[in-house]
């Protein structure tokens, strides 16, 4: 056996952040602070602050290596630090996702077991109601607040006061690249939801890869707008990517209505931003609403996360030059696996037929594998026409799930199953057309139809009860909720939504509630799915 004599450099997020301070210490970091004001500083500035945050992290909080460190935050330049200073301090930056329901995000926090949460005062109101059931948070850190906010929280400490009290001589603490770095939940179809776990070489990996031109093609040039929040899959990576192409970046936080969003768009000159479809589709029916003056800067949208319908893609780059990429992935795939990009031998084609190849999820990434598994268990050719469920696998793809044993979760050869069904073609071009997974994907942000119908049988009214997701203009899917009274009684759409809201959030209330003398069932006795689609879209399903 001959091995190469090249050093042994770990990858590891300190050496992003090194990297991003000593080749582009110039290069700007803005956020649109929740109160509408903006804050602007340079990398170099950040990367002092990241020093002192990690240092106190350790000295004042007793942060210990591999102890996880949640954020309940906006996108903004704190919650930009913490990828770096909880990484940095050994640990693993656990942020949370904002949208859950309380009674999620409590189990969330105490199956991760966080010591810590980073939480911005903005949020508190949606974080005070399940504080007390958090079994393993010794401090809260506030972030933006007034030191005479008025709290139920014990034990808060303030985010300026730690910067201060932390050291800039710092060093990082030393990690092996396999140590974890970052952590996720996706939400459960039928359980509870799943912890997902990156390391510093899978996700130093999934950010250099997604910078490169067949992905998102990011760099120097570019001024990069984060839509996509910071709990969603490690924020799609961006931290990681802005820092190794060198781009600007430039924060929303809570401003994410596409007035606003347009504004940071003109105003900060952006060139590419990413986003799920709802915000795509938000921005470009306001710009044809109301038109602007000034021509964007944007080159580039990046939209993933749930299907982007193709008169988009066509009308944007038809009324505003504006180009979509487009890409698929997963939590469990720290997200990107796939990216849509339209190659030489395209150019040939009518523009009807490039929209069409721009709105398939794209080709599989260096460093992932993906393969087509048809119902015999078999691998489908990648012909454009045999379906099956895709399965991937590769550098920054789960093995596991944290503390979880999810049966089925793998093949029996390792590869992960993604519970998305489609093609793939003979140019490796994979093309979703449906999912296993019994959920729906409600701007960009997953609803389970189970957990909707247990409740909703759980009323005392309802006799049964099933949720199947509907095609919404603005949302891109949304529930309708079919259901079958008990006799003699009833329950209004609005005694429902109130009965739900103690279980979950918002927006995961079904547009709709259909009451029907009986729901569709397959041989099996299972609520039939696809039948009710099917007559729902007919204007049958009653
Ligand atoms: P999440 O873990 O919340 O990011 O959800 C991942 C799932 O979102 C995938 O398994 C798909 O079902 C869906 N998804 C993500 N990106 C796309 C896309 N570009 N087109 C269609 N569905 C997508």
């Amino acid at each position: 056996m001959l091995y190469g004599q090249m050093m042994n450099y770990p990858l590891t997020i300190q050496s992003i952040i090194e990297y991003g301070n000593r080749v582009f210490p110039h290069k700007e970091i803005i956020s649109k602070m929740p109160d509408g004001s903006w804050h602007r500083y340079t990398n170099a500035d950040m990367y002092k602050r990241t020093k002192k945050l990690a240092s106190a992290l350790i000295s004042r909080l007793g942060i210990q290596p591999g102890d996880r460190v949640a954020t309940f935050a906006w996108n903004h330049y704190q919650h930009f630090e913490l990828y770096f200073a909880i990484p940095g301090a050994g640990a693993v930056c656990h942020p949370l996702n904002i949208r859950l329901s309380p009674e999620q995000i409590e189990f969330i926090v105490n199956h991760a077991e966080d010591k810590v949460v980073f939480l911005d005062a903005s949020l508190i109101k949606l974080f005070e109601p399940f504080a007390s059931g958090l079994k393993t948070v010794k401090h809260i850190v506030l972030m933006n607040s007034s030191k005479y906010l008025k709290t139920s929280l014990p034990n808060i400490i303030f985010y300026e006061d730690l910067i201060t009290e932390g050291k800039e001589d710092f060093n990082w603490v030393e990690v092996d690249e396999n140590q974890a770095c970052g952590m996720c939940y996706t939400s459960g179809t039928t359980g509870n939801p799943k912890g997902v776990l990156y390391s510093h070489r899978s996700t130093y990996l999934h950010a250099i890869t997604s910078i490169s031109p067949n992905v998102a093609n990011l760099s120097s040039k570019d001024r990069f707008l984060s839509i996509c929040p910071m709990f969603h899959a490690m924020a799609w990576g961006f931290p990681f990517m802005s820092l190794l192409a060198g781009t600007d970046t430039v924060m929303p936080s809570k401003h994410l209505q596409p007035v606003p969003l347009i504004e940071i768009l003109q105003r900060e000159k952006i060139t590419v931003a990413n986003g799920v479809p709802t915000i795509w589709m938000g921005i470009y029916d306001e710009l044809i609403r109301n038109p602007i003056k000034e021509k964007l800067h944007l080159r580039e949208y990046i939209v993933g996360g749930s299907a982007f319908p193709a008169g988009y893609i066509k009308n944007f780059e038809k009324d505003f030059g504006i180009q979509c990429f487009h890409a698929w992935g997963m939590t469990e795939t720290s997200p990107v696996v796939t990216a849509s990009r339209l190659q030489a031998h395209h150019e040939k084609l009518s523009q009807e037929e490039k929209i069409k190849i721009k709105s398939k999820q794209g080709i599989e990434l260096p460093g992932v594998e993906i393969r087509v598994v048809s119902d015999d268990g078999t691998t489908a050719p990648r012909d454009g026409k045999t379906i099956g469920e895709f399965e991937v696998r590769g550098h920054w793809v789960i093995s596991s799930y944290f503390k979880m044993n999810i049966d089925k979760s793998h093949s029996d050869d390792g590869w992960f199953r993604t519970g998305d069904v489609g093609t793939i073609d003979e140019f490796g071009y994979m093309e979703i057309t449906d999912r296993t997974k019994d959920l729906i994907k409600s701007g960009g942000e997953w609803i389970s139809s189970v957990a909707l119908e247990t409740s909703l049988m759980n009323h005392p009214h309802v006799a049964e009860a099933s949720v199947i997701a509907i095609p919404d203009e603005k949302w891109v899917e949304k529930p309708l909720a079919c259901v079958v009274f008990k006799d003699g009684k009833s329950v209004t759409p609005n005694e429902f939504d109130d009965y739900l809201l103690r279980h979950f959030a918002k927006y995961q209330l079904p547009k709709e509630y259909l009451v029907v003398k009986e729901i569709p069932r397959t041989g099996v006795g299972k609520f039939d799915k696809k039948k009710m689609r099917k007559l729902y879209s007919e204007g049958k399903l009653v």
